[in-house]
């Protein structure tokens, strides 16, 4: 087993389907209308503000992007940029110098391939310099509003503790994901579970004393 703990509810649903079905309805209780905590206006702001994510929280983020979209507010003008003049812009976001970097090479691709625009298409996405899949997923699913199952570190963890998979890696995960969970329910389920998981069930403490799953 990848994850030693396991949540309470396995043990008292261990028919899969009936779990699935229970976590799914609960996680609509409890969060009913999830959304991307990151601000954006357009899906090239998202896949900016997503690069910005990694290792830092969307408040964070959300600090840094109105700036960043005000002095660069296109690919064109991304692609341009000053790399030092763009790391000072997102150095509180941490491994700042990657991640303008990251960003510039990004936007000289939707330069190069897509006359700017960002793609629709997890093909095309995962294709743009910087750009891997939970950024991809979630550009498709929260810009273009189409289904896009993100695996970060709490839908990892928190998949591992309701047994629904037995594995760390990301991409396993979100195959084995996309088999059980509804196409219509990916967005919201992967929203949900990094709520909950920020509110009840962290990498460091399981709140299950007074957690709403149980
Ligand atoms: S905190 Fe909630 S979701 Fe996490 S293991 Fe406990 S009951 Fe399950």
């Amino acid at each position: 087993m990848s994850t030693t703990t396991i949540c309470p509810i396995v043990e008292i649903l261990q028919d899969k389907v009936e779990r699935v079905k229970f976590i799914l309805d609960k996680l609509t209780e409890l969060y009913p209308d999830p959304a991307c905590a990151l601000d954006h206006r357009s899906p090239f702001e998202l896949i900016c503000a997503t690069m910005l994510s990694a290792q830092c929280t969307d408040a964070q983020v959300n600090k840094v992007t109105p700036q960043l979209f005000a002095k660069y507010p296109d690919a064109k003008a991304l692609s341009n940029a000053d790399l030092s003049e763009l790391e000072e812009v997102v150095r509180s976001t941490g491994f700042y110098k990657n991640k303008a970097k990251n960003l510039v090479n990004m936007a000289k691709s939707l330069m190069e391939y897509h006359n700017g625009e960002v793609p629709a298409t997890l093909d095309e996405l995962v294709k743009l310099a910087g750009v891997g899949r939970k950024t991809a997923n979630v550009v498709l699913g929260n810009a273009f509003h189409m289904p896009g199952m993100v695996v970060d570190t709490h839908v990892t963890r928190l998949s591992n503790r309701f047994a629904l998979v037995d594995t760390e890696d990301a991409v396993k995960i979100e195959f084995e994901l996309m088999k059980i969970i509804p196409r219509e329910r990916w967005v919201d389920f992967s929203h949900q579970l990094i709520l909950l998981g920020r509110e009840f069930c962290s990498a460091k403490k399981t709140r299950c004393e007074i957690c709403a799953m149980t």
